[in-house]
């Protein structure tokens, strides 16, 4: 298998597969994806995700999706549904491999059973706050358990009453007998089994006790048969007790391999602080496309491409850090310029009235969607009419000396169509202006110039009787700081949530072939940025515009 393939991939962790390949201790890579179905997934995931299945795929292998569910309080269907639906969208299957630890809960059973004859585990009627206390500390050693020495027969009768519901939540546990003196606490004989009369969204009530998570990954690692095991830093200190379990059982061994996990600036990745951010209302939802969720993402018009390469852009390493969300917009304009039809948009309308133009006249542009390859682009024919909008802050009664766009008496090109001039200016009476008057050159149609007259400005416009309204929702991050959880005492990363992270534009003019704008494509409305159609607010007569991100990096110049 090594022979024939080149990886894709080159990092610490395909050189671990290589090396177990040549030296034979596997013949075929199998990994895992295993979300616990307790929120929604995020793009921390997504890295997971693509490392879990890109490998896989790298070496003709096999990736499992696995809800680690063996928490019943915080699980629910509806996340089980997002996460599939979410995998599926980045581009990955898992084929006919979909599993839940749940469905092992009577193997892990029966491997507890066999701990414990093998005199390896040990019922213990210590309560929670003793098990803490007899644990010791990093600079202290632990203590026995006063149950340590229960005899087999005893360990077998409690565990089985365990389970049948004879004993009231956090009564009794079962644990591991490994070394309370380990340098390593998380060997200091744990817990591996814990009573808890809860409802479980897939077993019900058939189990009153629960297998703990390093426990039950270990053993569903090995029931699967899966060989690397790849998961966050976080459970380093993990990799020993996960090898005992599987050692003492003399099972499958896989290998667990650990990476440092995926932080961006200017959001928060874990599930429990964007459900904080949910409950709270502090967002619309989990698909709030503020949020960094891949529900979220998707809403707001990333692909699962731009996601891809930016997971392998940032690639794996053993060391924390944390990404600038600079490098992810970079890659999503990247994508988003390669992919999306330029159009024209009116942000803010300033209306505009041509007065040589006849009222009822109107013509057509055909105008290529990629005006940078207009040979080979697709087009569509743009209407145009005497009354027209175009951006307000395309027009200065007083331009200072780089303004070359509208100004009284100045000449410029509407994209594609004509060169106007503005002729007059009219005001409401607090003095705002509220629409231009203008002549049009008719020999410039198309925005050609008639004898070889410069104009320095050319804006985007829409004719104002085929435009079609629209509401934009425009994006800044959701955290005012890199690093949101930096607060003073006492406060909260929710202290540092950015108040301008949505502005609302209610009465936006889009050209008019927009209205069959499809959700999932993506269109760069010039000068603006790039948008989608929103999938959630969206109605048939009045269409939402999310503004996925601006055309040019504003980071450059935050950061000054
Ligand atoms: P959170 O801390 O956000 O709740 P989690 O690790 O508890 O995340 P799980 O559902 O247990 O979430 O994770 C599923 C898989 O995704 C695990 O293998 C985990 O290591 C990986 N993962 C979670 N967050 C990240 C991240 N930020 N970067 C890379 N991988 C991650
Ligand atoms: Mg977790």
């Amino acid at each position: 298998m090594t022979a024939e393939h080149t990886p894709k991939r080159s990092n610490f962790i395909t050189d671990i597969i290589d090396e177990h390949l040549e030296n034979g201790r596997f013949d075929r890579v199998h990994t895992r994806f295993p979300p616990e179905p307790n929120g929604y997934l995020h793009i921390g995931h997504a890295k997971s995700i693509c490392l879990n299945f890109g490998i896989a795929q790298d070496y003709g292998g096999l990736t499992n999706l696995r809800f680690d569910d063996t928490n019943p309080i915080t699980e629910e269907v509806e996340y089980v549904e997002s996460i599939q639906a979410d995998i599926r969208w980045l581009g990955f299957d898992w084929d006919d491999r979909l599993y839940f630890a749940s469905d092992y809960f009577g193997q892990l059973y029966e491997y507890a059973l066999q701990l414990i004859r093998q005199g390896s585990a040990y019922v213990c009627d210590l309560t929670a706050e003793e098990l803490r206390e007899y644990r010791g500390t990093l600079t202290e050693p632990g203590r026995n358990s006063p149950y340590r020495e229960r005899s087999i027969e005893e360990n077998l009768d409690l565990f089985q009453r365990m389970k049948a519901g004879e004993f009231p939540d956090g009564s009794r546990t079962l644990r591991a007998k490994i070394d309370m003196r380990s340098p390593n606490l998380n060997l200091r004989d744990p817990v591996l089994y814990r009573i808890l009369h809860a409802h479980h969204h897939r077993t019900g009530d058939e189990w009153c006790i629960y297998p703990m998570y390093d426990y039950a990954h270990a053993l569903s690692d090995s029931i699967e048969g899966i060989t690397h095991s790849i998961c966050t830093l976080e459970f380093e200190d993990h990799r020993p007790l996960y090898d005992w379990c599987l050692d003492e059982l003399g099972i499958f061994h896989s290998q667990q391999i650990e990476f440092a996990r995926l932080n961006l600036t200017y959001t928060v990745m874990s599930k429990r602080r964007l459900l904080q951010l949910v409950r709270e209302g502090y967002v619309s939802g989990w698909d709030d496309p503020r949020m960094p969720t891949l529900s979220g993402m998707r809403r707001r018009g990333y692909t699962p491409e731009a996601i891809r390469t930016f997971a392998e852009t940032v690639g794996v390493a053993k060391a924390h850090s944390v990404i600038d969300m600079e490098l992810l917009e970079h890659v999503l304009r990247d994508d988003l310029n390669a992919r999306s039809p330029r159009v024209m948009a009116v942000v803010e309308p300033l209306k505009v009235i041509i007065e040589n133009y006849p009222e009822d006249q109107e013509e057509h542009f055909e105008i290529p969607y990629f005006p940078a390859d207009p040979e080979n682009s697709p087009s569509r024919a743009v209407p145009f009419s005497r009354e027209l909008y175009i951006e307000r802050s395309d027009f200065m009664e007083d331009p200072p000396g780089k303004f070359y766009r509208l100004a009284p008496g100045r000449e410029v090109r509407l994209m594609n169509a004509y060169y106007i001039t503005c002729t007059g200016v009219v005001k409401d009476k607090n003095g705002e202006v509220i629409e231009l008057h203008c002549t049009y050159d008719p020999e410039s149609r198309g925005g050609m110039s008639p004898d070889g007259r410069k104009v320095r400005g050319t804006l985007h416009w829409v004719s104002a009787r085929h435009a079609l309204d629209a509401e934009l929702r425009l994006y800044d991050v959701l955290f005012t700081l890199p690093n949101p959880y930096d607060v003073p005492d006492g406060g909260d990363f929710k202290d540092n949530i950015n108040p301008d992270s949505l502005q609302v534009v209610r009465d936006a003019k889009l050209e008019p072939g927009l209205a069959s704008a499809v959700v999932g494509e993506s269109y760069q409305f010039m000068r603006q940025g790039y948008f989608c159609l929103d999938s959630v607010d969206t109605r048939a007569d009045a269409p939402v515009f999310n503004r996925t991100i601006s055309l040019v990096d504003t980071w450059a110049k935050m950061q000054k």
